[in-house]
């Protein structure tokens, strides 16, 4: 049976129908009319596995590979800028995405396997919701900009997954700031699974911090995520940071600061408390580090 949409009859093809948009604009109209019934495709090796998994694939589907703009990387006067479509693999090897975006190759490193990461995009990664990438991208403080209707938005990327991603929104790029503000700069990235590597993450931790000449840090952004939760900024354990110097009594503090604000589900074989242990384990021991420094 056909929809009725804005005067127009919509039939569900019985088989999937796919669809080349050659502008943005064309993919959101599609996207908007069919809703639910239609989903963007970039790589397709998300939406391979779920329908591996059972997932049945919709009736339409709105090839994103025509839209070129979004598929490079590159520099702009206070960004890099990676589009949505470039693939997993080439943000491990761009050499713009060295020195301050390299927590996002690691990121991208740690997806899967090279076959999938030939294939997936970064766009497909953060529109997946619990993409190993996001929490490397909040530590960067990127902005995001997407398609919204027909209005094309930038906020930032943690505003963006708070309080703006919808399932119609086309994803086109991210900007990551070039920031070199203080002294002495700490980035680091990891993805903790139940073994070495191909591996769902149960806890993936990132943290970007700056030290300026007094010791004190000046700037700091902490993300984690736990397997199937969504990745989250720690907001109250970056206030509480923001203006001391890293000492041992601080960074007990923190622990039991970051096991009170991150709040990860349980999976079937981990706890929720094992998770905040591992992350506040994780982010304490790095912290430590730059103590040093
Ligand atoms: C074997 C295997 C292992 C995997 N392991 C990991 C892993 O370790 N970590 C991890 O994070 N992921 C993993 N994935 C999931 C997936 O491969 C990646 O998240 C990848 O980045 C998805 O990108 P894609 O372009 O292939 O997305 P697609 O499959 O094309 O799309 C994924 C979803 O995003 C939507 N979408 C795609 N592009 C956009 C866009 N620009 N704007 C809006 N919506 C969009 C699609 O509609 C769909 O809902 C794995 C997948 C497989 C098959």
């Amino acid at each position: 049976m056909g929809k009725e949409i804005g005067g127009e009859t919509l039939t569900e093809p019985s088989v999937t129908k796919v669809w080349k948009p050659a502008t943005v604009e064309e993919a959101t109209m599609i996207k908007n009319k069919r809703k639910q019934s239609a989903a963007y495709i970039a790589g397709g090796t998300l939406l391979q596995l779920q329908k591996e998994q059972g997932t049945p694939l919709p009736s339409h589907l709105i090839r994103l590979d025509q839209l070129t703009a979004f598929s490079k990387i590159q520099e702009k006067e206070d960004s890099v800028e990676v589009g949505a479509f470039v693939t997993l693999a080439e943000c491990v090897h761009h050499p713009l995405l060295e020195g301050q975006a390299r927590l996002l190759q690691e990121a991208a490193l740690a997806v899967a396997s090279p076959a999938v990461r030939n294939r997936g995009t970064i766009g497909g990664n953060i529109a997946y919701g619990i993409g190993d990438t996001i929490p490397a991208m909040l530590a960067l403080d990127c902005d995001i900009t997407w398609m919204d209707e027909d209005q094309k938005l930038t906020t930032s990327l943690w505003y963006f997954l708070q309080y703006a991603r919808k399932e119609e929104a086309l994803i086109l790029s991210i900007q990551i700031p070039k920031q070199f503000s203080s002294d002495k700069r700490y980035a680091f990235y990891q993805k903790v699974g139940r073994r070495e590597s191909f591996i769902p993450s149960l806890v993936t931790a990132s943290i970007v911090c700056d030290k300026n000449q007094r010791g004190e840090i000046d700037h700091i952004r902490i993300a984690a995520a736990g397997g199937s939760s969504q990745p989250v900024r720690l907001e109250n354990c970056e206030a509480f940071l923001i203006g001391r110097s890293l000492t041992n009594r601080c960074l007990d503090e923190l622990h039991e600061r970051i096991v009170d604000e991150f709040l990860p589900a349980s999976d079937p074989f981990v706890s929720k408390q094992y998770k905040q242990i591992v992350a506040a384990n994780l982010m304490t021991a790095e912290l430590a580090k730059f103590i040093e420094k």
